[in-house]
C-alpha cells in the first residue's frame, strides 16, 4: 500500500514548544516545514507524521496529527510495535493507527532509493566501487 498524499505546513514554532514543554526529543530526520502523512492510503481520521522520538521512553513518539482542511497539532503517542509474521520488522506508526502497519505501508520514491543503494552496494557506484575492489 502506498501511503496517504495529505501534506501540511507545520510551523517551527510548534516543533520548539513541543521541545521545551515536554520530555526530552529527538527530532526524526531535518526539520522540514511541510510534512507529509506516513499512514496508508485512504485512511479514516487524523494525517500523522512521526514527529520526534523521545529520549527517555522508547515506547513513544512524538507526533504531529491534522485533519483535512485543520490546523496541526502535536500529542505524545503509543508506538503500535505490531511485528511482521516473521518478527524482522516492527511497525512504527502510532497504537491504534488506521489501516495497514507500516512496514505494509511503501513510498515508491523511497523504494527506488533503496533499490538504487542495493545495486550500487554501500551507495557508491560501480565505476568507484570497481576501482576500488579492482585495483
Ligand atoms: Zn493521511
Ligand atoms: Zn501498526
Amino acid at each position: 500500500m502506498r501511503p496517504c498524499t495529505a501534506v501540511v505546513l507545520a510551523p517551527l514554532a510548534l516543533w520548539e514548544f513541543a521541545r521545551l514543554d515536554g520530555p526530552p526529543v529527538t527530532v526524526v530526520g531535518p526539520w522540514e516545514p511541510w510534512q507529509r502523512c506516513r499512514i496508508a492510503l485512504w485512511h479514516r481520521g487524523d494525517h500523522a507524521s512521526r514527529f520526534g522520538d523521545r529520549d527517555d521512553d522508547p515506547d513513544h513518539a512524538l507526533w504531529l496529527l491534522w485533519s483535512t482542511g485543520g490546523s496541526p497539532r502535536i500529542g505524545w503517542q503509543r508506538f503500535c510495535g505490531q511485528f511482521t509474521p516473521g518478527r524482522d520488522d516492527v511497525c512504527t506508526f502510532f497504537s491504534g493507527h488506521p489501516r495497514e502497519h507500516s512496514w505494509d505501508v511503501v513510498d515508491p520514491a523511497v523504494e527506488r532509493l533503496w533499490r538504487q543503494y542495493k545495486v550500487n552496494g554501500a551507495g557508491f557506484p560501480k565505476t568507484v566501487r570497481g576501482r576500488e575492489t579492482g585495483g
